[in-house]
């Protein structure tokens, strides 16, 4: 990615065929798809890639199981279709995981999630609706092309106590076993982006869109605030797309009339975090009963134990969304029951709360109910707004999106990000790792960069220094927060804690003061240019974000750091 600097100046006062208003997954997706249809595009986020929602999921690429209680079966086909693209075009990125359903002594397997596994089995294949020649002259294209799970099936005891052997004190029948995916949200993002970069697409973090121009009625451009400089700068543009999930509301008043715009339901989601030898899934997922017909996840994820996840309408401060405490232990009480372990608010490592961008239907029924479908919108200025939906589904809202700009266009310009692939993928073995480095971290930066993991390990090979991981115990490298400065348009520390690495939801209880961040500010400092004064203030300010984004609620139930990660 470029620089800020070089960013902004290729963006300020410039002209664009598509501005976008966004970087989340969504506006990443628009932003690729628009450059790779060979339109000139910018992109500004007013925080940082992201920050909003995209990094706040449960980080699934999956058909959405749940969603077939609602008979959204359109949604969870088209979800299940994108996760098969996905971890075809992102192998290193997006990866299935083994998910199972236990059932305990007295119990029965539940023969209604049985059918409902053969449904979601049926509807992730590229097949359906096929002619049988069709099929026949494309089955070899698919198979090459096409990442497909098994299907679900029924494991005994000792399959499912061999994939999860925690589960042993519960002494287990056995388990529906089925596949999804999981990934690493705002990598995704980060990439998606790398990928419009390519494209000839330009971004710019840091910079908040405040109006959108109009002439003669139509949209024609944006003005927007850099962060740092706090000028402001104008950029003309062909089409306006705003792609600021739960914030869309808020976008493009001044050229739209009040039923023109979505009106966003928000709804509250929270995960914790746990050690693995506090709880472990071993190498599974579980689905775990949390009450009232109600399920949440446990899932392994970065080597942590990541659970979620509530749902709840949320009228709060969404801009600093925060873990709610009865989220909190409703999570908690699920896994305890279901593994029988008692662990608390102070085994904690992390925690995080989203809000998803549900579409108010008028609908008085909970969120849980709101379908995740998207939405795109068209003011009479030409204003787009695409909004709703999921991080699985953000290539066919992008799609969406550009098509209908291809529409009115009269273009020529059908969509390729299909057949895009995003990042290029690496094998850890294939990776050259200098001393000090080892295999967990080589394998992280494989899964996290791709291809990209070399520039990581020649830097560390370069300052061996560098080569240290950020918080000990972690494989996550020092030069990952030079890299996150350098290539990625990080500006403080608590976008390299949070989105770049994910150790602040990893490992909160060790970074708690400032001086455990030390190190990260002067890297960045260093990179960015910061004078001595300003790598303390900057480290001085991470407590503090950590506090306003609830990451470590074992701080507050005093919690002991845990020193060995
Ligand atoms: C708890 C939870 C769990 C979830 N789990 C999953 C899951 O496992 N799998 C799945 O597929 N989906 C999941 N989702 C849904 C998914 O995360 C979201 O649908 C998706 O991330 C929304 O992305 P977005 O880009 O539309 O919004 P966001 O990621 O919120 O991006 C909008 C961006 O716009 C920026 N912005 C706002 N105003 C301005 C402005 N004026 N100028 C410039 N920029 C601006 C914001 O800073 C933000 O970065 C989950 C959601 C939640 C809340």
């Amino acid at each position: 990615m470029l620089t800020r600097a070089a960013a902004l100046e290729e963006i300020a006062g410039q002209s664009f065929e598509v501005v976008v208003i966004g970087g989340g997954i969504t506006g990443a997706g628009v932003a690729f798809d628009a450059a790779s249809r060979g339109y000139s595009v910018a992109l500004l986020e007013r925080g940082d890639y992201a920050v909003g929602t995209s990094s706040r999921s449960s980080k699934m690429i999956h058909g959405g199981l749940r969603y077939l209680q609602n008979f959204d079966l359109g949604l969870v086909r088209e979800a299940l279709l994108e996760r098969q693209l996905m971890a075809q075009l992102a192998p290193h990125l997006v990866y299935p995981t083994p998910f199972l359903v236990p059932s305990f002594a007295e119990e029965r397997r539940d023969r209604k999630l049985g059918m409902g596994l053969n449904m979601y089995d049926v509807m992730a294949t590229t097949r359906v609706g096929r002619s049988r020649r069709e099929m026949r002259s494309s089955k070899q294209e698919d198979e090459d092309f096409y990442w497909s799970p098994d299907r679900h099936r029924t494991i005994d005891r000792d399959e499912v106590l061999e994939l999860v052997p925690s589960l042993e004190p519960r002494d287990p029948n056995d388990a529906y076993l089925f596949y999804d995916c999981q990934t690493d949200d705002v990598r995704l993002v980060l990439t998606i982006l790398g990928e419009a970069e390519r494209f000839g697409a330009v971004m710019l973090n840091g910079a908040e869109v405040t109006e959108v121009l109009s002439r003669d009625g139509r949209a024609v451009g944006v003005a927007a605030v850099e962060a740092d400089s706090g000028e402001r700068f104008e950029v003309e543009a062909g089409s306006v797309v705003n792609a600021t999930g739960v914030w869309a509301d808020r976008i493009g008043a001044e050229v739209a009339d009040e039923e023109d715009v979505p009106r966003i339901s928000p709804s509250r989601g929270t995960h914790v975090l746990l050690d693995r030898d506090d709880l472990s899934t071993g190498s599974a997922a579980c689905i775990v009963p949390a009450g009232e017909g109600r399920h949440i996840f446990a899932l392994p994820w970065y080597g942590r134990t990541l659970i979620g996840t509530t749902d709840n309408d949320y009228d709060g401060d969404i801009d600093h969304p925060r873990p709610g405490q009865d989220d909190v232990e409703y999570l908690l009480d699920a896994v305890n029951a279901f593994f029988g372990v008692s662990v608390g608010d102070s085994d904690l490592v992390g925690a995080y709360a989203g809000v998803r961008p549900l579409l108010s239907t008028g609908d008085p029924k909970k969120s849980v109910d709101i379908s995740r479908k998207a939405e795109l919108y068209e003011t009479s200025s030409g204003l787009l707004t695409i909004t709703g939906g999921k991080l699985t589904t953000w290539r066919r809202m992008a799609k969406q999106t550009v098509d209908r700009l291809v529409e009115r266009e009269g273009r020529e310009a059908p969509c390729h990000t299909a057949e895009l692939p995003l990042g290029r993928e690496a094998h850890p073995e294939e990776l050259d790792a200098p001393d000090g480095v080892g295999e967990e971290a080589v394998a992280q930066l494989a899964f996290r960069y791709g291809y990209a993991a070399r520039v990581v390990l020649q830097l560390a090979r370069e300052n061996p220094k560098l080569s240290a991981p950020i918080v000990a115990g972690r494989p996550d490298l020092l030069a990952e927060v030079v890299i996150a400065a350098r290539r990625e348009q990080a500006r403080c520390v608590a976008d390299v804690l949070l989105r770049r690495t994910r150790l602040g939801l990893l490992a909160a209880p060790q970074l708690r003061d400032a001086g455990a961040v030390r190190t990260v500010a002067e890297l960045l400092g260093k990179e960015l240019g910061w004078s001595r004064k300003q790598v303390k203030r900057e480290a001085e300010a991470w407590p503090a974000a950590a506090e306003k984004a609830g990451i470590d609620p074992a701080a507050a139930a005093g919690g002991a750091a845990r020193l060995a990660g």
